[in-house]
């Protein structure tokens, strides 16, 4: 008889997914998502709203004809739905299937298209979870944009979830934060919804989606004024599944990342202790902050008086600092060298091969990437040059 993974339970299938792929990044859990035999017939279901166009590039950069389910709501601003048609013909997407309500259902319950004002439950109902249920028979899995800071009902969730024992969810940008997604945009230069810049962070029906205020939270403007905050295809069972909010850190303090696990941030405003570095008490303890675009020959004749030298990353996908660090390597450097700002797990094991000896993460980072993201990284001497160079590999 063949192996058959889909015999499994839905809940163990789901352990098992996200045991193996917790610390892998978001496009990995995507590709893997898309081929795991646990995880099945599997679709993207997309709004085409003001983030969507990152996991949809993804997506197209992995197979462009996997299924993307487009739910038209019959609600949605004129601009979704251009912006809808452009994006699928950009990225090349082949299989993209436009999911509604059933007419008579709306003919009978919404005949006047005013539900969303009396009860907006019963109108997403309507207009979204029962078309997305109907498209959704045929699959044993669906792909959501979904990611932690999106308030507190979605604070904990797990790359695979468990969709009421019936099928699993998949959200490969669960640990992004604002700044991933804004930096993915810009990075692979992907066209923005049209709204966003008229002041709608969030997208939804027009009716439902209101302008954002400066300063406010994004999705402040998704049926404002009232309680509902997620609609009915993220219930299950007709209930948001609540997780607990994200605890306050006491001091906001930044962490050091090295291959022994985390550590306080030591760094002393421009000197560092000789015990620090472990050097004679006479040795200069100059600290200094480089951004990433600094010329290294500018320190050339100085990096002796050096301690430690502290490297900015603005964003994850700049990849100057690295650049930068090997060059200060092979100038003589051998002072610390560390990774400051926006640097993920996957990222460390190339940080230490380009001559970092640590990162240096922010407290929000550290709550979304836990030591076991950055320990599975910790092989990463068993390919490294400079520790040959150095015999401590
Ligand atoms: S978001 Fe508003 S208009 Fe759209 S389906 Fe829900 S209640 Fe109806």
């Amino acid at each position: 008889m063949p192996h058959d993974p889909m015999i499994h339970p839905v809940a163990d299938r789901v352990a098992g997914l996200n045991a193996r792929y917790r610390n892998h990044a978001a496009q990995a859990v995507l590709e893997r998502a898309l081929t795991d035999p646990h995880v099945g017939r599997i679709a993207l279901v997309s709004s085409f709203g003001a983030e969507s166009v990152v996991l949809l590039h993804m997506l197209s950069v992995i197979d462009r004809s996997a299924p993307v389910l487009f739910i038209d709501t019959q609600m949605l601003f004129p601009e979704t739905l251009s912006y809808q048609a452009e994006v699928a013909t950009a990225l090349g997407l082949t299989d993209v299937r436009t999911i509604r309500a059933r007419p008579e259902a709306v003919a009978a319950r919404d005949p006047e298209g005013l539900l969303h004002q009396a009860d907006t439950d019963a109108c997403c109902d309507l207009r979204k979870t029962e078309p997305l249920e109907r498209a959704l028979a045929d699959f044993d899995a669906w792909i959501t944009g979904r990611k932690r800071f999106q308030g507190a009902t979605r604070a904990t969730l797990d790359f695979f979830e468990n969709e009421g024992d019936r099928r699993i969810k998949v959200n490969p940008l669960a640990h992004w934060a604002p700044q991933d997604v804004q930096d993915y945009m810009i990075n692979n230069r992907l066209p923005r919804h049209p709204l966003v810049a008229r002041g709608y962070p969030s997208i939804g029906c027009a009716p439902c989606t209101s302008r954002v205020a400066p300063g406010e939270d994004p999705r402040a403007g998704r049926w404002r004024d009232a309680e509902k905050e997620e609609c009915g295809i993220h219930f299950i069972n007709g209930k948001v599944v609540r997780g607990p909010l994200p605890k306050e850190e006491e001091q906001p303090m930044n962490m050091l990342v090295t291959d022994q696990g985390f550590g306080k941030d030591d760094w002393t405003n421009g000197f560092v202790s000789a015990e620090q570095i472990g050097a004679p008490a006479d040795a200069p303890m100059l600290a200094v902050d480089l951004p990433s675009d600094t010329d290294p020959a500018s320190l050339a004749g100085l990096l002796q008086g050096i301690a430690l030298i502290r490297v900015e990353f603005p964003s994850f996908a700049d990849g100057r600092g690295f650049t930068l660090a090997r060059r200060l390597r092979l100038m003589g450097f051998n002072g610390r060298l560390r990774a400051r700002g926006h640097v993920l797990a996957d990222q460390y094991a190339m940080a230490r091969r380009a001559g970092f000896d640590e990162v240096e993460i922010s407290p929000e980072l550290t709550a979304r990437q836990p030591w076991e993201q950055w320990q599975a990284r910790a092989g990463w001497q068993s390919h490294d040059y400079q520790s040959r160079l150095r015999g401590t590999a």
